[in-house]
């Protein structure tokens, strides 16, 4: 028998190829309602991109635990064997849908994993730290990064007129003109869960964590002329290049490891453990082995599971929490907020962000596009007598923290070695080695030569100065050579909390 297509609602068509006119050269008839049934979907293929993260791919996998960590937290997909299925979303943040994914940028790096205890999202990217602290800032940084209201273009002065008025961003600003902010593929980068998160453990204990996603294939980098020429040429170089290599059974593997800190130690650590622009030490907090994910299945339909896909750091199980993280804290508002825009209330019934291994129970119901309902003898209420779920009241005192209790709007207190620039310092010098700190003064003098605004060069040279002094002077004196006695740090007009 003939495949006849139908319209939406299961009548054959008549033709794909010609609308209803008066006469063959006559005019349309509006109720031609195959025609116009088509066109309206049609117009509404698109839902709106994400404002960040854009430009992104993605792949499923397999989680594996293949050490033991029970001691830490009792989260199922934590213990001893167990296996999860997951799915990693890679992204860049600053481009639009068609961006070229070799434009340098930090990657995005979220993963769900669908437990037997609901979904836990862990939303990274490839570096463990972030520009900014405080989430109210994070519009006016995604601005300056985007384009100018006016003209609709990137602007080199509106993004470091930010950075260096934001010197907390020094550190990731490190990372990103360094080698890693230009990544061979998705498949060689590592991932960081970047926020310092909460683990709580059968006893009740509680532990900081940092979650690490490294690379079995290796961090390796492309050249900036390599970027730029695939940016001309292939665009889509990295979502084919994922694609292309598990359709070909080379499947990519990431250890997992965490860093784990006794609750009590964050009081005292010489970083704020919670202040996302800083590292913990390794030197003090070791990594710790947890095991293994292969991403071994691409999407059958890209939109329905990865531009659908819907990412939230609120999305925790039990035996994991948050922490006084105030950039955590905003994006566990902002994310499941952006989803329910762009993808409707209903987002976390899609096949995709559906839990695949836990049922979901609660008294939530109707909204758009509903699809999931209970039968007619559940109760649409709580509390009820009707024998309808009830909240774990057991789990009330789980995942918290101490605080002062005083509402203020201030900068967190300051640890021992807390200061904006020591970390990036560390970074250039001690962990970049000769061949990249030659190729990063390369970059940032391209990005000098880009900018137009003297105050905002000037900050420019304040800024690495405080880095280093002598990439300070290296950048003034590749300024022209004009002067090349290195700056003294001070703070430039305009900077301070
Ligand atoms: P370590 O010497 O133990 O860590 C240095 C780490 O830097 C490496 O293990 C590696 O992390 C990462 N790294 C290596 N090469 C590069 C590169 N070219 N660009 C960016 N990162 C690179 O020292 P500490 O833990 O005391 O950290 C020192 C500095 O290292 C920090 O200030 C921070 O800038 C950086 N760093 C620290 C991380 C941490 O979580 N402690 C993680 C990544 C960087 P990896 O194996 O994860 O790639």
């Amino acid at each position: 028998m003939t495949d006849f297509t139908t319209s939406q609602t299961g009548a054959p068509v008549p033709s794909d190829a010609h609308s209803l006119t008066t006469g063959p050269d006559g005019i349309t008839a509006l109720h031609d309602r195959f025609l116009v049934e088509k066109l309206a979907s049609f117009n509404r293929e698109r839902v709106p991109e994400r404002n960040p993260h854009a430009k992104g791919g993605g792949a499923f996998g397999e989680f594996e635990v293949t050490e033991d960590v029970s001691a830490y937290t009792k989260a199922a997909v934590f213990q001893p064997g167990a296996k999860s299925e997951m799915l990693l979303r890679f992204s860049s943040v600053a481009g639009e849908q068609g961006s070229p994914d070799t434009w340098r940028d930090v990657r995005g790096f979220a993963l769900k994993f669908y437990t037997t205890e609901g979904n836990l999202d862990i939303v990274g990217n490839n570096t463990p730290v972030f520009f900014i602290r405080d989430g109210i800032k994070f519009p006016d940084f995604i601005h300056s990064q985007k384009r100018l209201g006016a003209s609709g273009l990137r602007d080199a002065d509106m993004q470091w007129d930010f950075w260096t008025l934001s010197p907390e961003s020094a550190h990731q600003v490190t990372y990103l003109m360094g080698d890693r902010g230009l990544p061979r593929s998705w498949r060689h980068v590592n991932g960081y869960s970047s926020h310092t998160y909460q683990w709580i453990n059968e006893a009740g204990e509680r532990f900081w964590v940092k979650y690490h996603f490294l690379s079995r294939q290796g961090v390796e980098a492309m050249s900036p002329q390599e970027a730029e020429k695939l940016a001309g040429s292939d665009a889509d170089y990295y979502r084919r290049d994922l694609y292309e290599s598990i359709r070909s059974g080379d499947n990519p593997v990431w250890d997992v490891y965490v860093q784990i800190m006794p609750y009590e130690e964050a009081k005292t650590y010489r970083f704020n453990p919670f202040d996302i622009t800083k590292t913990i030490s390794k030197k003090d907090y070791p990594r710790v082995k947890v095991g293994h994910f292969t991403l071994n299945r691409n999407p059958q339909n890209f939109f329905a599971e990865i531009e659908q896909a819907a990412f939230a750091p609120s999305n925790l199980v039990p035996g994991t929490d948050l922490s006084p993280d105030k950039m955590l804290m905003a994006r566990v508002f902002a994310y499941a907020d952006a989803q329910r825009y762009r993808i409707g209330t209903n987002y976390n019934q899609l096949p995709v962000n559906q839990p695949h291994a836990a049922e979901v129970k609660n008294y939530q119901h109707e909204g758009n596009m509903r699809y999931f309902y209970n039968d007619a003898s559940t109760p649409v209420y709580t509390p009820n007598s009707l024998g309808g779920p009830e909240a774990d009241a057991a789990r009330a005192g789980e995942g918290g923290w101490e605080t002062d209790g005083a509402l203020t709007r201030a900068a967190a207190t300051l640890h021992a070695e807390d200061d904006d620039f020591g970390q990036a310092g560390t970074l250039y010098r001690e962990v970049f080695d000769d061949g990249e700190r030659a190729r990063f003064l390369e970059v940032l003098t391209g990005q000098l030569h880009s900018l137009t605004r003297p105050e905002v060069i000037e900050r420019f040279f304040w800024y690495w100065t405080n880095v280093d002094a002598e990439l300070g002077a290296a950048l003034r004196a590749a300024q022209g050579g004009a002067d090349s006695t290195p700056i003294q740090a001070a703070e430039p007009v305009g900077v301070g909390e």
